[in-house]
């Protein structure tokens, strides 16, 4: 199989959320058949549930893989468990690691178990910053130009932390 470009989303807002993501990226680097070609820079964001959480720290990978799409989740989710990530039923817990696969080329399943592109891609100012580090003339799949989604996605929330 042909080598494919991933885009990987990380978070983290528990057990030093810098150094979790710190740590996520240097593991993505031992990825089996897999390059980490480039990552953004870090971000701190507001969390998604509302205010009784701590920041979140994020970033975006950017990988070139032989792995197929399913075998990238299972390296994934390892390096999550690597990381103490305990995974509850409530939705958007408080995790030490989150690496979700924001694209994966131009494949697209709605499987629940792997969702591509993600489901959420469009509406997370959390990942579009950190993808426009990596990729400022990406297409997204929708056909339109990352840069100009960012035109009307606000930052509110949104900072970068590091140069
Ligand atoms: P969200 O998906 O809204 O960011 P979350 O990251 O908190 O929420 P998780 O609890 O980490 O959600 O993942 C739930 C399930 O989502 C995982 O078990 C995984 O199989 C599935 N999943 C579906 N599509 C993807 C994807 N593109 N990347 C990562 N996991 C995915
Ligand atoms: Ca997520
Ligand atoms: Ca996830």
């Amino acid at each position: 199989m042909n080598k494919q470009l991933a885009y990987i989303g990380l978070g983290s807002n528990l057990q030093q959320p810098r150094i979790q993501v710190q740590r996520a990226l240097q593991a993505l680097q031992t990825v089996p058949e897999s390059e980490l070609i480039k990552y953004s820079h870090l971000y701190r964001s507001a969390p998604l549930s509302g205010n009784d959480q701590p920041d979140y720290i994020n970033a975006v990978a950017m990988l070139r893989t032989g792995l197929t799409p399913l075998a990238l989740l299972d390296a994934l989710q390892a390096i999550e468990q690597q990381q103490g990530r305990i995974r509850t039923a409530e939705r958007w817990a408080s995790r030490s690691l989150d690496l979700d696969m924001l694209l994966y080329a131009d494949y697209r399943s709605d499987d629940p178990h792997l969702t591509l592109p993600h489901p959420e891609l469009y509406n997370r100012a959390f990942v579009l910053y950190p993808l426009y580090d990596c990729t400022p003339d990406l297409t997204l799949p929708n056909g339109q130009a990352l840069a100009q989604l960012l035109q009307t996605c606000s930052a509110a929330g949104l900072s970068r932390i590091s140069p």
